[in-house]
């Protein structure tokens, strides 16, 4: 069984085994490199309750090491929120992945209150290494909090991206969100990659916790990317994506989504999906995939108790 404190110290182990290489350097308190010019830059635990990201990349850099210390493609890795993920909490003040910037200084009205909360000076370190490192590719890792049927990816919404999330697995779906954003709640490290021109897939692996055999194929499929072949790929038209339109919003604060809703679950337009205390109703605005349904402290705390994907072709370019 994996533990939190085991698998960190797994990594900090495997970590120390990469400071032979040439092209070495550290670049985060949890953070290093294997070339000045990273192919890929690895993320976990953005959510620090999404700890499979962290036994996905602890298998991955086992596999590197024993294949003397050689992978296909240089990388680096990079442990988003250590401070939650030793207290498995998906954050510590305020959600990381909703405290991006996407312009070197911040737009719109900044709570003085946000910038004291951990997160927000976290992702100003983060930006950063990320803007230093300049990575061809990033691949977050992150798992979901309601149950999900399938692994997914979340990608800008990019001709190239959606044929390298099918590339890299065809069963997987691929959500895609567009230039109106993510979340009501602020910009999350895809965005901000995005605005960096740096092309970043996230996936969600499954629902939150360890799992041994899901982190080994996550492993297998990061060793074996073939970064070439991957990033040249010729957008592929008719590509099955699904794209973000609308968003269960929060009309009143004491609106709960009924119970036992997954991710990737098929919804139709005007299907019931949640009550108010009074008894109002919450409909799906319309047909497509909830994404990302809320419980609990995460439902208090966004404006949003959802997103809904709707199914898209990819065209021509
Ligand atoms: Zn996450």
């Amino acid at each position: 069984m994996s533990s939190i404190q085991d698998e960190l110290t797994k990594f900090q182990t495997l970590h120390n085994q990469f400071k032979i290489l040439q092209g070495y350097a550290q670049v985060d308190t949890y953070g290093f490199t294997t070339s000045p010019t990273p192919d890929i830059l690895f993320t976990a635990i953005t959510h620090g309750n999404e700890v499979i990201g962290l036994q996905s990349i602890n298998l991955f850099l086992e596999k590197v090491i024993k294949s003397n210390i050689s992978a296909p493609f240089t990388f680096a890795v990079m442990l988003n929120n250590i401070k939650a993920y030793e207290k498995n909490v998906r954050f510590i003040d305020k959600d990381l992945n909703r405290s991006f910037h996407v312009s070197q200084k911040p737009t719109g009205i900044i709570n003085v209150e946000i910038t004291k909360t951990y997160e927000y000076a976290r992702a100003r370190e983060i930006e950063i290494v990320i803007r230093k490192l300049k990575p061809k590719l990033i691949i977050d890792l992150h798992q979901t909090s309601a149950p999900t049927t399938s692994p997914f990816f979340v990608a800008p919404e990019d001709g190239r991206l959606i044929s390298m999330a099918h590339a890299l697995n065809p069963d997987w779906p691929i959500i895609c969100f567009d230039a109106r954003g993510f979340s009501r709640d602020g910009h999350t490290l895809s965005e901000f990659a995005r605005n960096e021109k740096i092309p970043v897939l996230v996936i969600e692996i499954s629902q939150n916790g360890f799992d041994q055999s899901l982190a080994r194929l996550m492993c297998e499929k990061l060793f074996y990317i073939n970064f070439e072949k991957l990033t040249t790929l010729q957008p592929k038209p008719q590509t099955v994506y699904y794209k973000i339109t609308k968003q269960l919003t929060k009309q009143t604060q004491d609106v709960e989504l009924l119970p036992g809703l997954e991710n990737l679950q098929p919804v139709s337009d005007g299907e019931i999906l949640g009550y108010t205390a009074n008894g109002t109703e919450l409909k799906s605005p319309a047909n497509g995939l909830l994404i990302f349904p809320k419980y609990g402290k995460s439902a208090e705390t966004s404006h949003e108790l959802g997103l809904i994907a709707t199914h898209q072709l990819l065209k021509n370019e």
